[in-house]
């Protein structure tokens, strides 16, 4: 690892991988002979083109994206989302959501302005430790979609299957915290979207997947012609400046992801990471893990020694351990270890070490 660098386990902004951050660095000053900076050239220029051409392209190799889906590089962030959902979404005006944390009820908010929305599991009883079982679902048939949040990072609890919908009902899923941690069956999904900041880059791009025949419905008289997302297809996202350093530095992780093996890796190294993490939390009575274990997350990891003082007393000392950001979000409160992609095994096994040490001096 890079001198000075420590086991960041921010939920996002997140770690990169370290040869994509060198990578960068070399290409800062003159991009392949261009004399600029990818930050300082025009989103239209050549040389630009190459660069947003190839990280869709790879994007498509990576997650196997069938050809009748159209790749959408936006900027809002996953919450801007949340509306312009329902706004292309819409069409008999009813919608089912699954409400399974914080960023799903945000979703579940802004589609209530604009249609009938049904909720059709919340796991809000139990402050969102857990997410539903397919069994569990109530789906209506008529329903313009289904949305789920795959992967629900401030509770640390995830999908482990696609959920079923009724025939022609889509499936729309927020992955902004678990893309590219494990292959998915695109065609299992009418949109996929993620924020890439935990997993694919740096902020300001929102990725967003959608299968071509959900194009279309978009009421552009009404509504503000950014978030239409054919529109935005037309222009290939570019009816205005999108955000060209965050999809340039996306290539470079879908490159890294590559060239170590794609999305099988990433899962094989995911579940080796938090079976780690989870082994040792089950080992122990000091620490409690705050997701049901059926739905246990591979990207942030909850947990908890169930007394308030000692659990910022880790914060505290983790930190001054070097690592950073294992404070638990405010509605969880206790400890979260976001470990995406960019996490090496050793930042997981550094942690379990101190974890082990802070038991025996606190027990
Ligand atoms: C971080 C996050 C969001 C919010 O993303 P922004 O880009 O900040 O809008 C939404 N959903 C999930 C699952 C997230 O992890």
């Amino acid at each position: 690892m890079a001198d000075n660098r420590i086991f960041n386990f921010s939920a996002g902004p997140s770690m990169l991988p370290v040869p994509v951050l060198e990578r960068a660095a070399s290409e800062m000053l003159n991009y392949k002979g261009s004399g600029m900076s990818v930050m300082e050239m025009s989103h239209r220029s050549k040389v630009y083109d190459a660069v947003i051409k190839d990280a869709e392209a790879a994007l498509r190799r990576v997650m196997n994206i069938p050809e009748n889906y159209t790749v959408l590089f936006l900027q809002g962030g996953a919450t801007t989302q949340f509306a312009a959902i329902p706004m292309n979404l819409m069409k008999t005006g009813k919608a089912d959501y699954a409400v399974t944390g914080n960023f799903a009820n945000n979703a579940y908010k802004e589609a209530v302005k604009f249609g009938d929305i049904h909720v059709a599991y919340s796991s809000k009883e139990t402050n969102f430790d857990h997410v539903p079982a397919q069994n569990e679902l109530d789906l209506n048939a008529d329903a313009d979609y289904f949305y789920i949040c795959a992967n629900n990072t401030i509770y640390g609890t995830e999908y482990s299957y696609d959920p079923e919908t009724p025939e022609n009902v889509p499936l729309v899923a927020d992955m902004s915290s678990n893309i590219l941690s494990k292959p998915v069956d695109v065609s299992k999904y009418g949109v996929i979207y993620a924020g890439a900041q935990k997993n694919m880059g740096p902020a300001g791009l929102t990725v967003v997947i959608v299968r071509d025949d959900l194009l279309g419905s978009y009421p552009k008289e009404k509504y503000p012609a950014m978030l239409d997302w054919k529109l935005m297809a037309d222009k290939e996202s570019m009816y205005n400046t999108p955000p060209t350093y965050a999809i340039y530095v996306l290539g470079l992780v879908l490159e890294w992801v590559e060239s170590l093996g794609g999305l099988t890796e990433m899962a094989r190294r995911a579940e080796e990471k938090s079976s780690l993490l989870y082994d040792y939390l089950d080992s122990t009575d000091f620490y409690q893990a705050v997701a049901a274990k059926d739905s246990r997350s591979r990207m942030n990891v909850t947990f908890r020694t169930g007394n308030d003082e000692l659990d910022a007393k880790f914060a505290k000392e983790s930190a001054a351990a070097g690592m950073s950001n294992l404070k638990g979000h405010r509605s969880v409160g206790g400890m979260r270890a976001s470990i995406y992609n960019a996490m090496p095994l050793e930042g997981v096994q550094t942690l379990i070490d101190f974890m082990k040490k802070f038991e025996a001096a606190n027990k």
